[in-house]
């Protein structure tokens, strides 16, 4: 595809730039001249008719200039490729607005990316999945869409507070099922201590002595309000803080149910129930063991750590590459970078703003830094005062300290505590604290001055903050360490947000591997949801997003068909027009902050275009365009695996049939073909059609691949050609080629579909295809059970009927009867009152119909 149509640039000159003031009412409708910036002589002409991206364009060299004058000057005038700057414009968490994208490069190509990495200690969720797919895509559509030349940087946290709990738990724990193989009364009584620790530290509404065999009623009675979606006592409605008690529930539910089982002693394998046991109460054993013994590990036997670290790291990276997530140009590790860590804090404390404290940690003095002018909480001002969050962001390691000047002040370096791992530095024996890590890793490869950092949005305080103040307060007097800050907005399911200590997540490989996501409608969720904004899977999103799929599915299935590209005799030009008007449409959207939402519905209107396209009149190379357009979106969009966004194919994975079965498929096709119009035609079909369609075709090797394949097809020759007798064969045909597409075939994953004029289209069953016929035969199934109440019902009614009239009530009750049945006398001998003889005749009645409809029935 032409690069330039597709690719929005604005050409400048600098043939007509010497105009000292430019009037911008065509940009903007304001009455006001702007200068033309001294720097930028040719910024303000331009070939293009975009007059706001003139503008905008103009204003964010300005802003640049206030930041960093050193870049203008000698290294203008900038090439010609540095004028032909893509109109995007990108949402910055630091302007919180769209700002005109400049990169550093002054020849407008290269842009340097730092993106924070996982802290690899467990399984990644799908939380997780969010944010990297998130990142990719717009990694992917500034390298692929807008030809940026991105150097891509990423961090792996190997240590940090949770690591080193979670490492020396796991630890711990291993050793203890390895000198208790079984549950002895010791065991029990650890795991009993285990078990009130934990109530005594989550459920405060619980007592901690409470016997195992009565927590069940117990927590259901205390904690009544917040299992039945209520809120805690404070808290105004249910979020974060009742899902954590929810799971803390859970865990000791678990707990108590084996210690219940143990103090009953009923198992009758030691060894199996040791297995049990272990995996039941393994979560309320962890933080109890690591009380006991944590600070007694050799922690200078860091292969305790990197044990964890190095296994959850390989599979972070597995699950990103199944996400089809490209890796990073460079992967900077914590634990390599310890000399760069500890001297950029020694710098922050020469520049006076770091503090040492008593036992050898380190501390950030914001004071100090908003003294000398400088910001603290840029990204979050609002968030500034927040101690929750800001505990959260100092680690659950972190000693309590009164040696603090400021109360928000944050850890640089942590002393490192026994059985904690430790580096060296000046300030004695440590650890980085966890933000600077990501202020050192990423100045140490991006230098002073980055493009883009981004994140999770969670990260933005006092994460990305603090990083942002201690790069500040490294470089001193150099204001702007990153350009824009990109955050991914969250994932969330039933309103509560996805994260591992809430433990309400689904594993990446865990969804992958039950099919509930493929990495494709995962990536289409994404990019359906937008990257800023928090995405909440809901029914009707996943809904809609398996629309879209299946409707890309069946475009390039229909495209891709030999039939769709014919020439036509007289070819109609709208939807070529359509195209461009996508094309546009894609371009707007995408310089618009990478808004992918709407890019995506642009390419879904341009398809339902073409399916109502009058088929007989569109142009066959605008179908091509078209399909050759969207290819590129879809793979720029990292929906085609490694598919290059450059390409003149069309389609992707998975809607080609498999090569194995295409031997078969074909003349299966052909035959079903031929025998389907036949039946269909006002004729019908003859023997010799039958004959000659079946007539056996020479026999080839069938390899196991191709055997089911081969099979349908042997199947339905055979018993189409045992129809050439039939009076009915026309019938028996059809129900025959109907078999073959709705099940046999289906089953194996093809579908023919029946086109008009045209040979079937063979294609592979789609997910939305494979949901329908499940939807059809529910349907179906319900009917029939529908069906078979009623019959019942009607018997049941019938069955009432089987009473004569004359006999019904010739009971005791009564003790004489007219000549019909009717009771004159009650049992006593008294007449029958007028009123209670008319309520009985009107029963009398209703008997009478009802046998003589039962009489009826059996008569039949
Ligand atoms: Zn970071």
């Amino acid at each position: 595809m032409d690069q330039s149509q597709s690719i929005p640039t604005v050409a400048m000159t600098r043939s007509a730039c010497f105009h000292a003031k430019v009037p911008l009412l065509s940009c903007l409708g304001l009455p006001f001249l702007i200068p033309l910036c001294p720097s930028f002589p040719g910024l303000l002409s331009f070939s293009s008719s975009s007059s706001a991206f003139c503008l905008y364009r103009f204003l964010a060299r300005l802003d640049s200039c206030r930041h960093d004058n050193s870049r203008h000057g000698s290294n203008l005038p900038p090439t010609p490729e540095a004028q032909q700057l893509p109109a995007l414009k990108v949402w910055n968490s630091l302007t919180k607005s769209k700002t005109p994208f400049i990169p550093i490069d002054p020849a407008g190509k290269k842009v340097s990316w730092y993106a924070c990495g996982p802290t690899v200690y467990d399984d990644s969720h799908l939380g997780h999945a969010r944010n990297y797919v998130s990142t990719d895509i717009i990694r992917r559509i500034m390298r692929d869409y807008f030809k940026f030349d991105v150097h891509f940087v990423m961090n792996i946290t190997d240590v940090d507070d949770k690591i080193i709990l979670r490492a020396r738990q796991q630890h711990l724990f291993n050793e203890f099922v390895t000198i208790n193989p079984t549950v002895t009364p010791d065991v029990l009584d650890t795991a009993k201590k285990a078990y009130s620790a934990y109530i005594k530290k989550n459920l405060s509404l619980l007592s901690p002595d409470l016997a195992p065999s009565e927590y069940q009623n117990e927590v259901e009675k205390a904690y009544a309000t917040v299992l039945s979606g209520g809120a805690l006592a404070g808290n105004e409605k249910a979020g974060d803080d009742e899902a954590k008690v929810k799971m803390h529930i859970k865990t000791v539910a678990s707990a108590a149910k084996v210690l219940a089982q143990a103090e009953a002693s009923t198992a009758a394998d030691p060894a199996l129930f040791a297995e049990s046991f272990y995996s039941s109460a393994q979560d309320v054993l962890l933080p109890y063991l690591d009380a006991l013994k944590g600070a007694l590990i050799d922690a200078n036997d860091h292969g305790i750590f990197t044990k964890l670290t190095r296994k959850y790291e390989e599979r972070f990276m597995n699950d990103m590459r199944d996400l089809n997530v490209l890796d990073p140009d460079e992967l900077t590790r914590v634990t390599e970078y310890g000399p760069e860590i500890a001297d950029f804090v020694e710098r922050i404390v020469k520049n006076n703003f770091g503090y040492v404290t008593e036992d050898g940690s380190v501390y950030f003095d914001i004071n100090a830094f908003e003294g000398a002018g400088h910001k603290y909480a840029r990204l979050e001002p609002w968030s500034r005062s927040d101690n929750k969050l800001a505990a959260e962001g100092e680690g659950a390691l972190t000693s309590k300290t009164s040696e603090k000047r400021g109360a928000s002040d944050f850890a640089l370096w942590k002393s490192s505590k026994p059985g904690e791992p430790s580096w060296d530095s000046s300030w004695g024996k440590g650890r980085p604290g966890w933000h600077i890590e990501c202020s050192a890793m990423a100045s140490a490869r991006l230098g002073q001055q980055m493009d883009i950092h981004s994140g999770g949005i969670d990260l933005a305080f006092p994460h990305h903050d603090n990083e942002l103040a201690q790069s500040e307060a490294y470089f001193h007097n150099h204001e702007q360490w990153v350009n824009y800050f990109l955050h991914m907005g969250h994932l969330s399911i039933q309103g509560s947000k996805m994260s591992k200590s809430l433990k309400n997540f689904t594993t990446i490989r865990e969804a992958l591997e039950k099919e509930q996501w493929t990495s494709r409608s995962l990536r289409i969720t994404f990019l359906l949801g937008g990257w800023k904004d928090g995405v909440e899977i809901t029914d009707e999103l996943v809904s809609a997003c398996s629309s879209w799929e299946d409707k890309v599915n069946n475009f390039f299935i229909k495209v891709k068909d030999s039939a769709a590209l014919q020439g036509s005799a007289s070819p109609d030009n709208t939807f070529g027009a359509d195209l461009e008007a996508a094309k546009t449409a894609v371009d707007g959207y995408l310089c618009d902050s990478f808004n992918t939402v709407g890019a995506m519905n642009a390419i879904s209107e341009l398809i339902t275009k073409y399916n109502t396209a009058d088929k007989a009149t569109i142009n066959p190379n605008d179908v091509k365009a078209a399909a050759q357009f969207v290819t590129r979106l879809v793979n720029i969009f990292g929906l085609n695996g490694a598919a290059p966004a450059d390409t003149t194919e069309i389609g992707w994975s998975g809607i080609d049939v498999p090569e194995e079965a295409k031997p078969f498929i074909l003349p299966l096709s052909t035959m079903r073909d031929t025998l389907r119009q036949a039946a269909r035609s006002k004729e019908g079909i003859s023997a010799q059609v039958i004959e000659q369609a079946t007539k056996e075709s020479a026999s080839q090797d069938v390899s196991d691949a191709a055997k089911p394949y081969a099979e349908v097809l042997s199947n339905f020759r055979a018993s189409a050609s045992a129809l050439q007798s039939s009076d009915t064969a026309g019938k028996e045909i059809l129900a025959l080629c109907d078999r073959v597409r709705d099940i046999d075939l289906f089953d194996l994953g093809l579908y023919l579909e029946d086109r008009d004029n045209l040979p079937a289209l063979i294609r592979p069953v789609t997910r939305e295809m494979i949901q329908a016929r499940e939807e059809k035969a529910e349907r179906a199934r319900q009917k029939v059970q529908a069906q078979k109440a009623k019959e019942e019902e009607a018997l049941k009614k019938l069955e009432k009927g089987k009473l004569s009239h004359l006999e019904m009530f010739r009971t005791s009750e009564y003790s004489a009867w007219d000549d019909e049945g009717l009771p004159t006398r009650d049992t006593a001998g008294e007449e029958i009152t007028k009123s209670r003889a008319k309520k009985l005749r009107k029963d009398w009645e209703r008997q009478k119909k009802a046998h003589e409809a039962w009489l009826a029935s059996q008569a039949k």
